[in-house]
C-alpha cells in the first residue's frame, strides 16, 4: 500500500508517483505470455518518458518504441541497447532520420512512400545501409475512441496493403535500405481481441506474399494497444493476446515484437493532489483542486475517466461534485458529477491510473510548474523529477527581455 499522506508532506503536492513494483509485474507477465517464441517488448516511451521509468524498463531488458528524436536519445540514456530501439511516427524531419541512421537503431518504422524515399536518400549521402519496417494500415476497426483508433484508412498512420508491397519491392531494391520488419498499430486502449486477431492475420498474410518474392522478414510489430481497467473494462488477458497473435503466424519464422505503453504505466501511477475549496454555485457543487489540466490532460481531451479517491477524515454522506483545477478553461476538470464526501481545504484527493499520458501530456499552459515525480519501489520512494521553479519556466525567456 502507498501511504499517499506521507508522500503528500514529503514532496508537496500536485504529485505524480509511479509504483515500479507493479510496472515489474506488468512487464513480466505480458514477456511471460510470448514464452517459446522469440519476442521483444520495446516500451512506448511516450506513455510515461521520465528516464528512471525507461531505464526500469531496459533493466528489465526490454526495448524502447520511439516516436521523436527526443524519446531515442532517451532510451539511449536509460541504457536502451541500440539494436532493442525501433523509431515510430508519421512525421520524421530530415535530421532525426539521420540521426536515427547514424546511431544504428533496430529499424526505422516508415508511415509513407515519401518518407520510404527520404530515408533511402539519407541513408544513401551517409553511404550506410538503413534498416527499416513498414507500417501498414490494415482497415480494422479496433473499437476504441475515435482520437486513439489509428487502423482505419480515414486515420493519417501507415499506408495501405498494396502500396506497403509496393515499398518493400522498392526497399528491396535499394542498396541502402534493409527490409527487416513489417508493423502495425490499430489504436490505444484496446478491450477486445478480435481486431488485433484479424489485423494480424491480414498484416501475416502480406509477410507470407513478400515471402514468394524472395522478401523475406524477420520481425512481426504488432505495435501497443493492449487496455487495462480505468473503470470497469473488461480487458485483454495477456496470454490469449499471445496466443491471437501467435496463431496467424503458422509457418513463419518472426520475432514478435510488441510495443506496450498504457499496459505497463497506466495502473502503475497516481496523481495526488490537494483540495483548495468547495465551492456551490447555483447549480453544482465544485471541489477546486491544485492539479489541473495542465498536468493531467486526459479528461479534458478524451472525456477519459479516471477513479478518484478521498483521503478525509469526512464521514458526511457522499454528494455529486465536479473535480476542477485552477486553470482558466472550462475543460480544466478530472471528474463530473463524481460522487466524493465533503471536503476540506488540505484533503488529498488520489487520482488513479495517471502512469500513463499523464506527465507527458503535461505543459505549462497558465504559467504553471509541472508537478514533481516520486518513484516507490521495495517499500522506500525516491524523487525521479525535481518540481518545476518558476525560474525553470522563465529561463529561455528572460535574456530576450528588453528593458
Ligand atoms: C502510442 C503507440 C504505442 C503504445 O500504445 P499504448 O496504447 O500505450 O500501448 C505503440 N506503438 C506505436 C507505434 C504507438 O504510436
Amino acid at each position: 500500500m502507498i501511504n499517499f499522506k506521507e508522500l503528500a508532506n514529503e514532496y508537496k503536492t500536485p504529485l505524480y508517483i509511479y509504483d515500479f513494483d507493479y510496472m515489474t509485474s506488468q512487464y513480466n507477465k505480458l514477456k511471460e505470455a510470448f514464452k517459446g517464441r522469440k519476442s521483444l517488448l520495446a516500451y512506448a516511451v511516450k506513455s510515461n518518458s521520465n528516464l528512471s521509468v525507461v531505464k526500469h524498463f531496459a533493466d528489465l531488458g526490454s526495448g524502447a518504441d520511439c516516436v521523436s528524436i527526443g524519446e531515442v536519445r532517451r532510451a539511449f540514456l536509460a541504457g536502451i541497447p541500440s539494436y532493442k530501439i525501433i523509431f515510430s511516427g508519421v512525421g520524421k524531419s530530415d535530421d532525426e532520420i539521420q540521426e536515427a541512421i547514424l546511431k544504428d537503431i533496430l529499424y526505422i518504422n516508415v508511415e509513407s512512400e515519401a518518407e520510404l524515399k527520404r530515408v533511402a536518400l539519407i541513408a544513401k549521402e551517409l553511404d550506410k545501409v538503413c534498416r527499416i519496417s513498414i507500417r501498414v494500415n490494415p482497415n480494422i476497426d479496433p473499437k476504441t475512441h475515435p482520437y486513439i483508433s489509428t487502423g482505419l484508412h480515414d486515420n493519417k498512420f501507415g499506408v495501405d496493403l498494396n502500396s506497403a508491397k509496393r515499398m518493400y519491392i522498392f526497399a528491396n531494391n535499394s542498396e541502402h535500405l534493409d527490409p527487416v520488419g513489417i508493423h502495425f498499430h490499430i489504436g490505444s486502449q484496446l478491450t477486445k481481441l478480435e481486431p488485433i486477431r484479424e489485423a494480424a492475420e491480414i498484416v501475416a498474410d502480406l509477410v507470407r506474399s513478400l515471402s514468394t518474392i524472395n522478401i523475406e522478414l524477420k520481425f512481426f510489430d504488432v505495435g501497443g494497444g493492449l487496455g487495462v481497467e480505468y473503470d470497469k473494462e473488461v480487458t485483454i488477458e495477456p496470454y490469449d493476446y499471445a496466443q491471437a497473435i501467435l496463431g496467424t503466424l503458422t509457418s513463419l519464422d518472426l520475432t514478435v515484437i510488441c510495443e506496450p505503453g498504457r499496459f505497463l504505466t497506466a495502473n502503475a501511477g497516481y496523481f495526488l493532489t490537494k483540495v483548495l475549496y468547495e465551492k456551490q454555485n447555483a447549480e453544482k457543487k465544485f471541489v477546486v483542486v491544485d492539479g489541473a489540466m495542465n498536468d493531467l490532460l486526459r479528461p479534458a481531451l478524451y472525456n477519459a475517466y479516471h477513479k478518484i479517491e478521498a483521503i478525509t477524515k469526512s464521514t458526511s454522506e457522499e454528494r455529486l461534485v465536479d473535480i476542477v483545477g485552477p486553470v482558466c478553461e472550462s475543460g480544466d476538470f478530472f471528474a463530473k458529477n463524481y460522487s466524493l464526501p465533503e471536503l476540506e481545504h488540505n484533503d488529498l484527493l488520489v487520482i488513479h491510473s495517471a502512469g500513463a499520458y499523464g506527465f507527458g501530456m503535461g505543459s505549462n499552459y497558465n504559467t504553471r510548474a509541472r508537478s514533481a515525480e516520486v518513484a516507490v519501489e521495495k517499500g522506500a520512494s525516491r524523487l525521479i523529477r525535481k518540481r518545476e521553479t518558476f525560474e525553470d519556466l522563465i529561463a529561455l525567456e528572460l535574456e530576450f527581455l528588453q528593458s
